[in-house]
């Protein structure tokens, strides 16, 4: 089986997927994670061609409730998330080149496997074939406000206006960019995660999924 989760920034989709993995004792796969990936790579390199970041020497692991991403052999995680990283990669998505050959990478890395995958076009791009997808959204300001409390709780000194403005405009860009639009698949279930805890969206997701 393979499940789509999408959704925009700090949704809360990356927190459901995660927990669908674990139950469902299904592999996890975090695209968004390896466009950081890609945003960190640039910046720690002078990359002439976005699309040279694929000739780089990195690894991508996805197992139950977790995918890793490694660079030289080096384990990344925490460094990825910073809003430099998040705003770059937001960039490098926007390039329609990087994402055709990202789509082909995610699909020959998975191949026949069953998966929960992550991320903004699983559902429309990657997997338009899932057996289930599902959209995860909530109000901007409670997105904020989310990874406000997250990024604090990781020692990153930002204000809950920055972190808004952020989230704000790597939606617009998301959205806008000209081919490969984010936006949720038409055979999408929308799940709108505002004022619900996270057991709250996993119980309803799990009566969609073993309905
Ligand atoms: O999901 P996450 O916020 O970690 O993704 C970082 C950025 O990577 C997003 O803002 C988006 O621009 C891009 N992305 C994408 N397609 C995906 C996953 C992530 O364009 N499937």
């Amino acid at each position: 089986m393979k499940i789509a989760v999408d959704g925009p920034a700090a949704s809360g989709k990356s927190s459901v997927a995660r927990e669908l993995s674990k139950i469902l004792n299904l592999p996890y796969l975090e695209t968004g994670k390896v466009y950081r990936l890609f945003a960190y790579i640039a910046s720690q390199n002078k990359v002439k061609y976005p699309l040279s970041l694929f000739n780089e020497d990195f690894d991508v692991v996805f197992d139950i409730g977790i995918t890793r991403v490694f660079y030289r052999g080096k384990e990344l995680s925490e460094e990825l998330y910073t809003e430099e990283v998040s705003t770059e990669a937001s960039k490098l998505a926007s390039l329609p080149e990087l994402r055709e050959k990202m789509i082909e990478f995610f699909r020959a890395l998975v191949g026949q496997r069953q998966v929960v995958a992550e991320g903004r076009d699983v559902g429309t791009h990657i997997f338009p074939n899932a057996d289930i997808k599902f959209f995860i959204t909530a109000d901007p300001r409670e997105r904020a406000r989310r990874r406000y409390k997250d990024l604090v709780s990781k020692g990153i000194k930002v204000t809950y206006e920055e972190v808004l403005k952020s989230i704000v405009e790597r939606d617009k860009r998301d959205s806008e960019r000209p081919l490969y639009p984010f936006r949720p698949a038409e055979d999408a279930i929308i799940v709108d995660t505002t004022n619900k805890t996270l057991e709250e969206v996993v119980k309803e997701i799990l009566s969609y999924i073993l309905q």
